[in-house]
């Protein structure tokens, strides 16, 4: 076989890719990344927008319990402390998330968690549902009718388009309830957002290897294969199988992001709209990732704001939470039977494997991959 001009040609410059580059020449192998956007960092790009670094493909809060893979991104970012702290607004009340005892004694005026528990417990006796069908039966049945009133039912059908009565109940598997005094969305041992942004973190990844963007690999992949020993893409499987059995089903979400000129708009990062009038699942300001300061450590006088407005996704859209129903679950093992025959090209990432990954995951297993599949060049 003749020698290739690279050992990795890497499709897609999101975390997978990029994690997947800096291992690949860590361990002293040739590599280029291509990614068909303009920009670096895939789906956790961020854009400095009046000193602010805007999440411009939703906000994204790193967590994990995962050593090395903490280990690593520290290697590229510092962290500062965010603690994901949500809020719902439910027709102009407040209530924090996710549900603990600040979330009942603004229902309910209880203080004590057995007082919380016994409430919540009558509203399940109440409700008399035993084996839910639905998802609005399984939600009450594990919080009580007035937590899924107010805090899920609106909220939940503006994210799937659909009536609660609707959804399986399988959806909802569990709740997080906590009867303690404590806001912190994540149970992670490390959390935080790097300061300065996460196309920062990434750009200190992929520094000293050669990118090229706006380069669509499917549009010349017989260019592309013939340049690198092996290809990994993190790009959709279905689209690398020109759609043979069908297109795989994403959500979609759409921003409406607005730059407003005053200091400060909703006094935290996230705030859920949890009625059902209100068309947006929730609201993001920027600012608050990183305390409303620039990189000086001055205030910014002026905020970013974005509306999510959830959607139905066609091909063509931006893709963002896969549907893992039977149907696409079944669809998308049809694929994979394709992929796992392939020589010479790895499939990683969200969009190939057709999964929700959190970042830390995605990142544990581009790290997993590389060290299996790469071997160290010895130099000597
Ligand atoms: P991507 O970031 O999508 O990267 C894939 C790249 O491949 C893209 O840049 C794309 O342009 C490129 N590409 C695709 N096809 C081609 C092609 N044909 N040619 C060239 N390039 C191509 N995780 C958390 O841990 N915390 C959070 O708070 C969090 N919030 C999230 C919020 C939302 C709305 C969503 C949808 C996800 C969130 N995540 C969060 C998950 C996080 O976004 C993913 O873990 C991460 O982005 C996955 O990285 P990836 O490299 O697999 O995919």
């Amino acid at each position: 076989m003749h020698q290739k001009q690279y050992d990795y040609l890497i499709v897609g410059a999101g975390l997978y890719g990029a994690v997947f580059a800096k291992q690949a020449v860590d361990k002293g192998k040739s590599v280029l990344v291509i990614d068909k956007r303009s920009h670096i960092a895939g789906n956790v790009y961020t854009e400095r927008i009046a000193d602010i670094n805007v999440h411009k493909y939703g906000a994204h809060i790193f967590h994990t319990n995962n050593e090395v893979v903490w280990k690593f991104v520290n290697r590229f970012a510092c962290f500062n402390r965010f603690t994901n702290s949500p809020l719902a607004n439910y027709k102009g009340e407040i209530f924090s998330l996710p549900f603990n005892m600040y979330t009942f004694n603004k229902m309910w005026g209880v203080t004590t968690p057995q007082e919380a528990f016994e409430k919540i417990e009558q509203q399940k006796k109440a409700a008399n549902v035993h084996s839910p069908f639905n998802l609005e039966e399984q939600a009450i049945s594990l919080v009580g009718t007035d937590i899924y009133e107010k805090l899920i039912k609106g909220y939940t059908e503006k994210q799937w388009g659909r009536d609660c009565k609707d959804l399986p109940s399988f959806i909802i598997k569990r709740l997080p309830v906590r009867f303690t005094y404590d806001n912190n969305y994540f149970n992670a041992l490390y959390q935080g957002v790097p300061i300065g942004g996460y196309t920062e973190m990434v750009n200190k990844m992929l520094d000293g290897i050669e990118v090229n963007l706006n380069v669509d690999y499917l549009e010349d992949r017989d260019l592309w294969n013939n340049i690198a020993q092996t290809v990994v893409y993190t790009g959709p499987i279905d689209a690398f199988y020109k759609y043979c059995f069908g297109a795989l089903q994403y959500r979609s979400v759409r921003f409406e992001t607005e730059l407003l000129d005053i200091p400060n708009y909703q006094g935290n990062a996230a705030v859920n709209y949890t009625d059902s009038e209100t068309p947006w699942t929730r609201i993001i300001e920027h600012k608050w990732f990183e305390f409303g300061k620039n990189e000086k450590g001055e205030d910014i006088p002026r905020t970013v704001i974005s509306r999510e407005l959830s959607s139905e996704w066609k091909l063509g859209d931006e893709p963002y939470y896969p549907v893992n129903d039977d149907f696409n679950n079944s669809l998308y093992f049809k694929y994979k039977e394709l992929s796992d025959k392939e020589r010479n090209i790895i499939f990683g990432g969200r969009l190939a494997e057709y999964k929700y990954y959190d970042m830390d995951a995605v990142i544990a297993s581009a790290l997993e991959k590389s060290n299996s599949v790469i071997k160290t060049v010895q130099i000597c």
